[in-house]
C-alpha cells in the first residue's frame, strides 16, 4: 500500500498534460514555482538514465547544467526578461549518456505576468542635458559594457545560494515603472538597499571581477562574473576594494556603498544579469541551490 502511494506521488509530480511519452521518465523541477517575466529560474533535473553531460535551451538561450552528486540531480540557472509576454515556452534538454547515446526531453513552462509597481510622476522629472564631454563618456561606458557583457563563460564559479549584499531594508524593488503622462519613462532594473555611505558590501556569490571602475550613471561600479552568463552589479559605491581580474568568494567584502554617479542619495543598487537579461535579484536570493 505504501509502495503504491509512493508511485502515485512520483508519477503525479512528473505528469503534465503537455509533455510526451518520455515525460514520466524525466523529473523536472523549477524554482520559483510561479515563473513570471523578470524571474530567474533554477532548474533541477533527474534524467531517466545516468548522463555524462546535460545542456538545455530556453527562450533562445543556452542553459548550462552541473551535476550535484549529493542530490544526484542536474541543476542550471536561467531567466525570463521583463519584456517576455505571458505564455508557454519550451525548455529543451539534451543529454549524453556515458555510452555516448543522446537523449532529449521537452517541457513547456508557463510564464505568468509579474505584478510590478508603478510610480506615477506628478511633475516632469528634471533632466539635465549631458554636456558634450559627458555624452562622450556615456558612449564610452556603453561600448565598454557591451563588450564586457557579451562574453559568456560556460564554467560555473558560483556555488550554493546567493547572499544579500548588505543587511538593510529594501527601498525600491525590481521592475518598478516610472510613468509620466501615461507612458513608462524608466524601469528599475535592480534592487535598492537603503544604506548610508561606507557600508560594507559583500559579493552575492563567488566569481571574477569583470569591471571595477567609475561609470557616468552607475558611479563606482563593480561587476562580478559568476560564469554561465550570470553577472551581479553593485553601483554608486564610495570605494571599490577589488580590481578587475580578481577572484572573489561568496560573502567576501568587495566595496563600500555610497552615492556616486547618477544617484539621488546614498544607497546600494544591485542588479543581476543573465545572458543579457536583467533579472529580479530578490528572486535569485530566495532560490534554494543544491
Ligand atoms: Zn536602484
Amino acid at each position: 500500500m505504501v509502495l503504491v502511494c509512493l508511485i502515485l506521488v512520483s508519477s503525479s509530480r512528473a505528469s503534465n498534460p503537455t509533455v510526451g511519452h518520455a515525460a514520466k521518465d524525466w523529473q523536472l523541477h523549477w524554482e520559483p514555482a510561479r515563473v513570471v517575466n523578470g524571474s530567474p529560474i533554477l532548474f533541477k533535473v533527474v534524467p531517466p538514465v545516468r548522463l555524462e553531460s546535460l545542456a538545455g535551451t530556453w527562450l533562445d538561450h543556452e542553459v548550462f547544467f552541473s551535476f550535484d552528486p549529493h542530490g544526484k540531480l542536474w541543476f542550471g540557472i536561467a531567466g525570463v526578461s521583463l519584456e517576455t509576454p505571458a505564455g508557454k515556452f519550451a525548455l529543451t534538454l539534451r543529454g549524453k549518456t556515458t555510452a555516448g547515446q543522446e537523449v532529449s526531453f521537452v517541457e513547456r513552462l508557463t510564464v505568468a505576468k509579474g505584478r510590478y509597481r508603478q510610480i506615477v510622476l506628478q511633475v516632469p522629472r528634471q533632466f539635465t542635458e549631458p554636456t558634450p564631454e559627458q555624452r562622450e563618456q556615456i558612449q564610452q561606458d556603453q561600448a565598454l559594457k557591451r563588450e564586457a557583457f557579451s562574453r559568456i563563460d560556460p564554467n560555473r564559479e558560483w556555488s550554493g545560494g546567493f547572499l544579500p549584499p548588505v543587511r538593510a531594508s529594501i527601498t525600491d524593488v525590481f521592475g518598478t515603472a516610472r510613468v509620466f503622462n501615461g507612458a513608462t519613462q524608466s524601469l528599475h532594473m535592480g534592487l535598492d538597499y537603503g544604506v548610508p555611505s561606507d557600508t560594507p558590501v559583500v559579493a552575492l556569490n563567488s566569481g571574477t571581477v569583470l569591471l571595477a571602475r567609475p561609470l557616468f550613471f552607475e558611479g563606482n561600479c563593480v561587476v562580478l562574473n559568476h560564469g554561465q552568463g550570470l553577472l551581479t552589479l553593485y553601483m554608486h559605491l564610495s570605494k571599490m576594494e577589488v580590481q578587475e581580474g580578481d577572484h572573489v568568494l561568496r560573502g567576501q567584502e568587495i566595496a563600500l556603498s555610497g552615492g556616486t554617479g547618477r544617484a539621488t542619495g546614498p544607497h546600494l543598487h544591485v542588479a543581476v544579469r543573465w545572458q543579457g537579461i536583467y533579472l529580479n535579484p530578490a528572486t535569485l536570493l530566495s532560490l534554494e541551490f543544491p
